[in-house]
């Protein structure tokens, strides 16, 4: 079928030929000419990113007498941005209509300015429940006339907690209008509002219920809980060129995660609801352009994140909510693109995947988690290919090229390149020299996880049943401590090279780390007669109780676990 097949009037098919719109999507070619000929009420049931805003905005718009300045359609969606992207939507679609209006109307902005725009008139309002409401009850906003209503996202403002606001909003709504519900789930609460508020609705559906985009793959990879942060930078180094959004439960997950990432230096940043309105705008807004790579965020604060070009997903914690999953994962793969989910796992969650497996009706991926040696490979791929696509600026390195090309005299141009990569490249090795394999192997079971209980020695076994220690160092961040500078170190301080590194936590005036508990002694001692920038180093080892405190360390000969715990200075975290 093609948009002209579909009855729509030609203002608004010359907007969507401009827009790029060459065919219409499958809700598309369902939603149009059933609104265009047909009064019924309906139910779509439909992910975002399928072209739904098109599929209800293209026939409100074709049916919509321009001529008057009346509200004769009412628009809900749970959040502001997704009010705003679709006035906005709108507005692209009604350009050549002439005499058209769509009023956006949300919480958290000034509403006397809505207020004032309202007064001034046009055909359709789109707004969250709150506000509506709010301007419904000041009389400001008439909805006693409309003859469409669309209830978008009905299923996330449900979950938001509208339905006493969308229950008074639909009261003052005319008997006789046409009722439009896009959901991209069909939970209970669900089937009873449509029960209660559409009347022999038909009922589309592209995908089956309660099934993810086709084109997006489930992958997942099993470790132990303490190795998440470092699986979650091992996939996005594996991606270069990932864009993706990083799902957290709490908040406190989210600005934890999003803190980790920036300080390794990924171009990240959270968003969570400790935000004010100007903050999240701000982070949203530089997501959206690419200004960001990735996005760390709750359910809650992702709503109404409208961006089509994910390449992945990345469930840092799988929701306890398989809808929820079905919502994260269905932001990714849209709009033709093909799109990846990654679940990051430690033993205990993989009953809740089988959980949501078995809702998708789908198996997910089981993947290794990539070893160092493999992102190491495809960074250097990475870089090699964003040199041999770097835009030259010939005016302006040409006044430098004499003295440069002095510099590399008697080199030959291989020679050259692989130090120019190498520049680049050696902080990859560095940091993935010796990593450990982080994988959790064997049967995933039920009760939790064998290998990844700490010993009670306070060491971490590997696969290899080699024993790691945690040692304390009395250096952080002030001290311009970073993860590759600690590598660097203890490179430098243990005899034997490859020695097997585990996790690395830099706080602002300490830091922890583990290593092959074979070498501990050898590093404590040679580590303690040394210092980082004339800052004298005191580095001891940690029990697993001792996790978030600071061993207090007096003489250098003595260790923490010598000392009388009530006497350990405890530190938060
Ligand atoms: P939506 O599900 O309304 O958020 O739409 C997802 C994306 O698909 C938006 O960027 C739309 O501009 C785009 N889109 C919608 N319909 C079409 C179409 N028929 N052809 C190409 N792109 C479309």
């Amino acid at each position: 079928m093609t948009f002209e097949q579909t009855g729509l009037k030609p203002e608004l098919l010359s907007a969507i030929s401009e827009m790029g719109f060459e065919q219409p999507t499958p809700i598309q070619e369902k939603t149009i000419p059933h609104l265009i000929n047909n009064k019924n009420d309906l139910i779509a049931l439909a992910q975002t990113g399928t072209g739904k805003t098109a599929a209800f905005g293209l026939p409100v718009l074709h049916n919509c007498d321009v001529t008057k300045k009346d509200i004769q359609a009412l628009i809900l969606c749970p959040t502001r941005e997704l009010c705003l992207q679709i006035s906005r939507d709108l507005d692209a679609f009604s350009k050549n209509l002439r005499g058209f209006k769509n009023i956006a109307v949300y919480g958290g902005a000034d509403i006397s300015k809505q207020i004032r725009e309202l007064r001034s008139g046009g055909q359709v309002v789109v707004g969250t429940p709150g506000r509506v409401h709010d301007l419904i009850r000041r009389k400001v906003l008439n909805v006693s006339q409309i003859r469409w209503m669309v209830l978008d996202e009905a299923d996330e403002m449900l979950n938001m907690g509208f339905k006493e606001e969308l229950d008074a909003i639909l009261a003052e709504t005319p008997a006789i209008k046409q009722t439009l519900l896009f959901s991209a789930t069909m939970p209970r609460e669900i089937s009873n509002m449509t029960n209660k508020y559409l009347h022999s609705p038909e009922e589309i559906s592209v995908g089956r219920k309660n099934e993810g985009a086709a084109n997006v793959e489930h992958h997942y990879y099993v470790v132990q809980a303490k190795d998440k942060y470092a699986t979650l930078k091992r996939v996005a180094d594996n991606y270069p060129n990932c864009y993706a959004i990083v799902f957290c439960r709490t908040r406190m997950e989210t600005r934890d995660v999003a803190e980790k990432l920036m300080e390794d230096g990924y171009n990240a940043d959270a968003l969570h609801g400790d935000l004010s309105q100007a903050q999240r705008d701000y982070v949203m807004n530089r997501f959206r352009t690419g200004q960001l790579q990735m996005l760390v965020a709750t359910d809650v604060a992702a709503r109404g994140l409208d961006v089509n070009s994910l390449s992945h997903v990345i469930n840092y914690s799988l929701p306890d909510d398989p809808e929820a999953y079905i919502h994260r994962s269905g932001r990714t793969g849209r709009a033709g693109k093909s799109g990846i989910s990654v679940s990051i796992l430690h033993m205990r969650e993989t009953g809740k995947l089988r959980h949501i497996e078995k809702i998708f009706n789908k198996r997910f991926e089981r993947k290794d988690v990539p070893g160092g040696e493999e992102i190491c490979e495809v960074q250097l791929m990475h870089l090699a290919e964003k040199v041999a696509q770097v835009e030259v600026n010939d005016s302006k390195i040409d006044p430098y090229m004499p003295a440069i090309m002095a510099k590399f005299e008697g080199l030959n141009s291989e020679e050259i390149l692989k130090r120019f990569v190498s520049a680049e490249f050696n902080r990859f090795l560095a940091y993935y020299k010796n990593a450990p394999d982080l994988n959790v192997r064997g049967q995933e079971r039920k009760g939790g996880d064998k290998r990844g209980r700490r010993g009670d020695r306070g060491n971490d076994y590997n696969d290899n049943g080699m024993n790691f220690s945690r040692l304390f160092i009395n250096a952080g961040k002030k001290q311009n401590l970073n993860a590759s500078r600690l590598l660097g170190l203890i490179n430098e301080h243990s005899k034997r090279k490859n020695v097997e590194i585990g996790k690395i936590d830099i706080q602002r005036k300490f830091s922890f780390f583990e290593i092959d508990s074979r070498f501990e002694k050898e590093l404590i001692q040679s580590m303690n007669q040394s210092s980082l920038d004339g800052h004298s180093l005191e580095v001891d080892r940690v029990t697993g109780e001792e996790r978030v405190s600071v061993p207090k360390i007096k003489k250098k000969k003595k260790t923490a676990m010598d000392q009388p715990r009530a006497k350990r200075k405890r530190t938060k975290r």
